[in-house]
């Protein structure tokens, strides 16, 4: 590997400038406007004869698909979005449009979800353009809109629109790549599952009357027992192949009796203890419990129209996240099971999980490249329990891993949050990271 060596000093450089001059173009969805930032790419793209155009259902609401050409293998597509979160201003340290370089990092909206990854793939789609570095198959690169609203005006409108652009065998995406530890051990988070929601109504029906005369039954009272034992039951427990490659991927780097602990954590009956032993009572704790099931969140609440009149009827709304290979009635009978027949259930949304296999010819690339670059750590697979332009993909076929190379230390849960930012080391080591996936997979 490593036939081409990366240019790492005009690489970092234009992932700089690039990606603090998208951080300033507010793409803020709703509504969006992303096509000042595909703007922005095509430019650059067109400045390096990189071919390049802009796609979209309306013109605020642009994506860009770029293309270098190579041998006849089926092509690799680097994904990234455009669009953002919105962000208030007074809450932030630095202007959350402001693309701030300081203290080592470069700080705004979007930073760390997706301008860095968008930005670093231009970064080196340029240095293969100038290098001009033989390859196997065609890279496409396509930054979308309107990722973070559902999809519908960037990637599910290109995959309707311009089928044939859009076909490759692989996708390198986000929604992976943090690094995380156990016991000491360093790890790398795969994304190679998402979950899909399932957002559900539960209505809990009573006796109506005056408020003066208690009773122990009402619609409201049985809905906030049954809220109740939904926020305290786990539902079953569905290995998914990615669950259980990433328990068996924490379980290898482990020294005996750890690793068989760790492994348990695969095993119904002993799923909750170990956890709590390898795990304790952390956020990652939760993140591995919500890989292992479908899970329902209570969000949203309604009943009674006046103090003194018990109404008839009560409602919640559920934001329910269910696994690969679950569907949303096997959902809705695990929900009904716990709360019994006599709620009514009422599906509100539903999308599709989706899965790529942990074991391909990319995924060990990727370990590969990544333990050149960092001996000590070990990429597991991942199930993201939100969801991501991925699942378009996914449902034709294509495998897309998630994975955007971070140190430890850097703050995931910036994304969407205040003061998302991301260190400029980081970039640097996700530079030289992709570069190694880029020479394995598609170099000549
Ligand atoms: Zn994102």
């Amino acid at each position: 590997m490593a036939a081409f060596p990366l240019n790492l000093e005009r690489a970092h450089k234009n992932l700089l400038t690039n990606l603090t001059e998208l951080v300033r173009i507010d793409t803020s969805n709703p509504p969006g406007n992303e096509t000042r930032a595909a703007q922005y790419i095509q430019h650059i793209f067109q400045r390096e004869g990189i071919s390049c155009k802009l796609a979209g259902p309306d013109p605020d609401r642009c994506s860009v698909l770029a293309r270098i050409k190579g041998g006849d293998d089926p092509p690799l597509m680097l994904l990234s979005h455009l669009d953002v979160v919105p962000a208030r201003a007074t809450e932030w340290k630095y202007h959350p449009f402001g693309g701030v370089d300081a203290g080592g990092k470069i700080w705004g909206r979007g930073a760390m979800d997706c301008k860095n990854l968008a930005a670093l793939w231009v970064s080196l789609m340029i240095e293969i353009k100038r290098e001009n570095i033989p390859l196997k198959r065609d890279i496409i690169f396509a930054a979308t809109a309107d990722e973070e609203m559902g999809g519908e005006k960037g990637i599910k409108w290109l995959l309707e629109n311009h089928p044939r652009e859009m076909n490759a065998g692989f996708c390198l995406n986000e929604g992976g790549g943090w690094s995380f530890q156990v016991n000491n051990r360093e790890y790398h988070l795969l994304n190679t599952a998402e979950k899909s929601v399932c957002w559900l109504k539960l209505t809990t029906h009573g006796t109506s009357g005056h408020a003066s005369i208690p009773t122990s039954r009402s619609a409201i009272l049985d809905l906030a027992s049954i809220l109740n034992i939904i926020g305290n039951t786990s539902l079953p427990m569905h290995l998914t192949s990615t669950a259980e490659a990433f328990i068996k991927g924490l379980a290898q780097k482990q020294p005996f009796p750890f690793s068989s602990i760790i492994k348990l954590i695969g095993n119904r009956t002993f799923s909750e203890r170990m956890l709590k032993q390898s795990l304790g009572n952390t956020y990652e704790a939760r993140v591995v419990r919500a890989m292992l099931r479908n899970t329902a969140t209570p969000t949203k609440l309604k009943a009674g129209y006046k103090s003194n009149v018990i109404p008839s009827s009560a409602s919640a709304e559920l934001d329910g996240r269910i696994l690969p290979g679950q569907s949303p009635d096997n959902f809705i009978k695990e929900i009904q099971e716990l709360v019994g027949e006599e709620v009514e259930i009422e599906k509100i949304r539903s999308g599709t999980p989706s899965e790529t296999s942990p074991q391909s010819v990319m995924s060990s690339i990727i370990r590969e490249a990544l333990r050149e670059c960092r001996g000590e750590t070990e990429v597991v697979p991942f199930l993201l329990p939100g969801a991501t332009d991925a699942r378009y993909l996914r449902s034709l076929g294509i495998g897309v891993y998630g994975f955007f190379p971070m140190l430890p230390g850097e703050d995931y849960h910036l994304a969407h949050g205040i003061n998302e930012n991301i260190s400029i080391k980081t970039l640097d080591f996700a530079l030289q990271v992709m570069w190694k996936v880029l020479d394995g997979y598609c170099f000549a």
